[in-house]
């Protein structure tokens, strides 16, 4: 342990990593004047970005069909969309996931239907089993901060029900499972350019699809029912029309979003390593567990977890790396759904749009913090270090010696303090943890289903 207190590393991911590259294709669009990506200057010939953004995508990805759009929670809603769920229909989400995870759903006029966590805080693909019924269409994947769900054993449940697999990659996008990258997997995935994730434009969204149909209903969905040429040049429509919505990316966008789209793998690897360093390092602390992941090499690294035996000593952990300068709170608020006050109220814009309406009393079973013990379990006890751009191997290095002090502490009540200067003595704030034997690592506890 060094003896100073070391300055907190300048979070941020994609942002952070904004530079000449963006600023580059950004004026390229403004000199040429041409914002709008169908047309521009020469009506024969549209402006580049949002297209070039799509190939790509869709080369990174080894897909067909890829479509930039202006969210994330708008690529959700149009996958949605375009594969046909609606009023009557059920889709699988996560418990634990971001909040358009279930609003979408909620959008589409079908409901939304929660599953607990496993250890690796995605999907527990036994939930699939014990919650699908007959009105079942859907399973939305979320790859939780960074790391791949468990996508073969996921698949495999889903499309032996005949459900549609989509996966939503706005945390984790350049993750791999098994080698293969995630937005593969499924049937649709969607990605996003948020501020706060990996790629950012500010905002900005992908949907990425092998499915030609589910393509072409996309385009159409995300611009107003139409499909014009650059998209007929790709595949000739089929579908007829019908009445969308108007998501378009501009070409300002989709300049930010090309050029860190460009960067995504450089930005992964950067984390990983760095990820890799502290993770050797905690892996040997007894009391605690690393989040245990469906693939480790395969995830993206901007964020490492990891499992206190109880929330007392997750919170007492947090205060005390807080109080050493290390970054300590999640990246992403990423919430259990339940706790959620549109969940509480089960409300659409409409009350008749609501897939919750006539439920009575609401909230449900399903819909209660007490019908997730994993979940719930799970969540009150982690503790997440976030990683960035910015970050270096002595930050990494810093933040593994913060770690392993507190622990000293707070899991055997040594005080084998880092340096005099810090403020990591708060006696209220921790509880006296009872010592543990040096090699029995926690287990976190199996699935209940
Ligand atoms: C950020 C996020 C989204 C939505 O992306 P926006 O572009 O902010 O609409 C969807 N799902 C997950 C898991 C996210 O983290």
């Amino acid at each position: 342990m060094t003896a100073a207190l070391r300055p907190r590393p300048v979070p941020g991911l994609g942002a952070a990593a904004i530079g000449p590259a963006e600023e580059a294709l950004v004026l390229d669009v403004l000199r040429r004047q041409e914002l709008f990506r169908y047309y521009g200057n020469d009506p024969q010939r549209p402006p580049q970005m949002a297209a070039t953004l799509e190939k790509e995508a869709a080369a990174l990805l080894g897909l067909p069909y890829v479509l930039a759009v202006s969210s994330g929670t708008a690529a959700l809603e149009i996958v949605l969309g375009a594969a046909g769920i609606g009023p009557g229909d059920e889709v699988i989400v996560p418990a634990w996931s971001w909040i358009s995870c279930f609003t979408s759903v909620v959008r589409s006029g079908a409901r939304p239907v929660l599953a607990e966590v496993d250890a690796s805080l995605c999907l527990d693909p036994a939930e699939i089993a014990r919650l699908t019924t007959p009105r079942t269409k859907a399973v939305l994947v979320v790859h939780f901060q960074g790391a791949a769900a468990a996508m073969e054993p996921i698949v495999l449940a889903a499309h032996g029900r005949g459900l549609f697999v989509i996966e939503d990659c706005a945390e984790a996008p350049g993750a791999t499972y098994r080698g293969r990258r995630v937005g593969t997997w499924g049937d649709a995935a969607i990605f996003s350019f948020q501020h706060n994730k990996p790629m950012t434009a500010g905002e900005g969204g992908l949907i990425a699809t092998r499915d030609l149909r589910l393509y072409e209903r996309a385009v159409r969905l995300h611009d107003l029912g139409q499909y014009r040429a650059p998209h007929a040049a790709i595949t000739p429509a089929r579908e007829p029309a019908f009445a969308g919505g108007q998501y378009r990316m501009s070409e300002l966008t989709a300049a930010v979003a090309l050029a860190q789209l460009r960067k995504l793998d450089v930005l992964r690897d950067h984390c990983r390593a760095l990820k890799a360093r502290i993770t050797a390092r905690l892996a040997r602390l007894p009391g605690i567990t690393l989040r245990p992941l469906a693939d480790d090499a395969g995830d993206f690294g901007f964020e490492l977890y990891f499992y206190a035996r109880t929330p007392e000593i997750a919170a007492a952990f947090r205060a005390r790396l807080d109080a050493l300068n290390v970054w300590c709170q999640q990246r992403t608020g990423t919430y259990p759904q339940y706790r959620r006050e549109y969940v509480q109220t089960g409300l659409a814009a409409n009350p008749a749009l609501s897939p919750f309406r006539g439920i009575s009393p609401w909230p449900a079973p399903g819909y209660r913090a007490e019908d997730f013990p994993r979940t719930e379990d799970l969540t009150a006890r982690f503790v997440a270090l976030p990683l960035g751009w910015k970050f270096t191997a002595d930050d990494a290095d810093y933040i593994a010696a913060s770690v392993e002090a507190v622990h000293g502490e707070i899991c055997f009540g040594e005080p084998s303090r880092p340096t005099a200067k810090t403020a990591v003595t708060s006696p209220s704030a921790t509880p006296p943890a009872a010592p543990r034997p040096p090699l029995s690592r926690d287990k976190v506890p199996s699935s209940p289903h």
